[in-house]
């Protein structure tokens, strides 16, 4: 008999990473494919970076930061990262993922089930009693407003500018801090294997994305999987990727 699995008694977990930006897990779901929420708290706004999976609340987690307005911003419109915006009022996304989350497309958020990206092993502990990983999908989220490269959040004391980095999917998008120091970089670079091969993927345009990225040179890069790392490790990761995909040259050069 299957061993029965526990109710998490507390579903997210934050750290303060310092006394304006906290980081947001869901520890009972696998590692592997755990998304990084990232709030940052402002002077006359939060803004929350992703939603998580959607399968426990996370505006009411988040009850405490609510004194202000909240603005949530997807990375992009797969599961791991949009599945709560449903819930709260002003929740940003790249124009080109914008009918995806307004519309709840679970192909393209790749929750359906014949992708099984949410298999039942992958969550350690259960969201609540009667959970099922078959039966996952994420809510549409109608009142989803378009953001296009460019864009800015203002917070009052700092604010983060929309880069449009299509690639991994059509609307993923980064946040870099205006000072140029802080980037958030979803799931377009992080210290992992990238992926580029899913439903709205295209590697032209992750290649041309990443080279864009490599003359930026933020101090912090927080990522929407996994550690975050300085500008060096940034370089790293994109040269790496960007010479495993280079695109084949002339003659001379095809060995
Ligand atoms: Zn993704
Ligand atoms: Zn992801």
């Amino acid at each position: 008999m299957a061993m029965e699995k526990l109710i998490a008694q507390h579903w997210y977990r934050r750290e303060r990473i310092r006394d304006d930006l906290y980081l947001i897990t869901e520890p009972h779901y696998t590692w592997e494919n755990r998304a990084n929420l990232w709030l940052i708290l402002g002077r006359d706004a939060n803004l929350l970076i992703d939603a998580g999976l959607g399968v426990s609340s996370l505006k009411l987690h988040l009850a405490d930061t609510l004194d202000k307005p909240l603005k949530v911003v997807a990375s992009h419109v797969h599961f791991d990262h949009c599945g709560c915006c449903h819930e709260f009022d002003e929740v940003f996304i790249h124009e080109a993922e914008h009918q995806a989350l307004t519309q709840g497309d679970q192909r393209l958020m790749l929750a359906t089930p014949e992708f099984n990206y949410t298999p039942a092993r992958d969550f350690y502990q259960l969201p609540y009693q009667g959970f099922s990983a078959e039966n996952y999908s994420v809510k549409a989220c109608p009142q989803a407003q378009k953001i296009q490269h460019g864009d800015i959040f203002d917070l009052g004391d700092k604010a983060f500018e929309v880069m449009h980095l299509p690639g991994h999917s059509s609307g993923s998008i980064g946040l870099m801090k205006s000072d140029h120091k802080q980037f958030f970089s979803g799931d377009v670079v992080y210290d992992g294997e990238l992926l580029d091969k899913l439903e709205d993927s295209a590697i032209p345009n992750y290649i041309e994305s990443m080279s864009k990225l490599l003359s930026m040179r933020p101090e912090e890069v927080r990522p929407g999987h996994y550690e975050s790392f300085d500008t060096r490790k940034l370089h790293t990761l994109i040269s790496d990727y960007l010479a495993a995909n280079k695109a084949p040259l002339c003659p001379s050069e095809r060995r």
